[in-house]
């Protein structure tokens, strides 16, 4: 018997609402009838319309329905991260208001949580229905980057759609970083994780809260969040130019060894000298940017490991991650 907290972030859901609700009430008696109790955590992102107050007489009308509103929005991140301080479920799943995490898989994701042993069990998008060619080259895009940047192995074709364990829940909490890329996170974090495919069906009412801008937003938190490649270009890029103005010096000494005559005076040597200083100093820049990215990386104030098990020990048997 367990109890299991669903999340939901809420920025302008008023059209849709209504049929989440609907397709929760049709779901809690399946998930509830092995003895499970549900609550569902719905964080009012700072909605401009009507969605508040459907949420407080939501929560009037059911012991399941829990409110928490933002005093403003602060981002979906910001939001699933509320709703994940207030859930106080054994396992918590954060899903999107709009449908495209179907809450139909939830008894799928609870098997394989208690049954089988995962700790996270996350949405792999099979298929995405729904979705503009541009928002899908730039997904791909976009984790072919990551891949490359990070040496955390964030998982594609995934979303914030995921179950978690207590424990999974409790790490994440204890991660204080305020960009946060969640799915970077918990991946960062470690322990059983199981990819459950489905196909991710279009928005079932309203459109899309991620314009370009806050997508974009997500991408920058995510590589600035994961890697510190971007201060590491400087370095690079530096290293490549004093290399160019060696090369061409010498080439150009050579050159001059063999045909002195042919030469315009001046010219080669401020070339020289002015690329290879500048490399030098990119060289350099590229160094303090590596001291900033370790100062960031204790700035964040990750915890250095996770456990996920502690066996032998006295006075807690059975307490893992304490
Ligand atoms: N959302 C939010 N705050 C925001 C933007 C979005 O809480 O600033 C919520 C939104 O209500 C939804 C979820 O985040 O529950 C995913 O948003 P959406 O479905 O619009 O994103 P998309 O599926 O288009 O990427
Ligand atoms: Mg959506």
């Amino acid at each position: 018997m367990a109890l299991i907290s669903l999340v939901f972030p809420i920025f302008n859901e008023e059209a849709v609402l209504p049929v989440l609700v609907a397709r929760l009430e049709a779901l809690l008696p399946i998930l509830e009838k092995d003895g499970d109790t549900v609550e569902v955590l719905f964080v009012n992102d700072g909605s401009r319309d009507s969605s508040l107050l459907q949420l407080r007489e939501l929560a009037q009308k059911h012991s399941w329905a829990r409110v928490l509103s933002l005093s403003r929005n602060f981002g979906h991140q910001i939001a699933v991260t509320a709703g994940m301080h207030h859930a106080t479920g054994d396992a918590v799943v954060l899903l999107d208001a709009d449908l495209q995490d179907p809450p139909e898989l939830l008894p799928e994701m609870i098997r394989l949580w208690r049954d089988d042993g995962w700790e996270v069990v996350y949405g792999k998008r099979r298929s995405r229905e729904g979705e503009t060619a541009f928002k899908l080259l730039t997904a791909s895009l976009f984790y072919k980057l990551l891949h490359r940047l990070t040496s955390v192995a964030i998982p594609e074709n995934t979303g914030d759609f995921r179950l978690m364990d207590r424990k999974v829940v409790d790490a994440l909490n204890a991660m204080g970083e305020q960009h946060r890329f969640l799915r970077g996170m918990a991946a960062w974090v470690g322990f059983k994780q199981y990819a459950l495919e489905y196909d991710r069906p279009a928005r079932a009412a309203g459109e899309t809260k991620y314009p370009f801008r806050k997508m974009f937003k997500l991408a920058m938190d995510a590589v600035t969040g994961f890697s510190y490649a971007p201060l590491k270009l400087s370095r690079d890029l530096g290293a490549f130019i004093a290399l160019g103005a060696i090369v061409y010096g010498v080439i150009q000494a050579v050159r001059y060894a063999l045909a002195p005559r042919s030469f315009e005076p001046g010219w080669t040597s401020i070339i020289v000298v002015l690329s290879l200083l500048s490399g030098v100093q990119l060289v350099t820049l590229g160094l303090i940017g590596e001291y900033i990215g370790r100062i960031y990386d204790e700035v964040k104030g990750r915890p250095l490991y996770l456990l996920s098990e502690k066996l032998g020990f006295q006075n807690d048997a059975q307490s893992t991650n304490s």
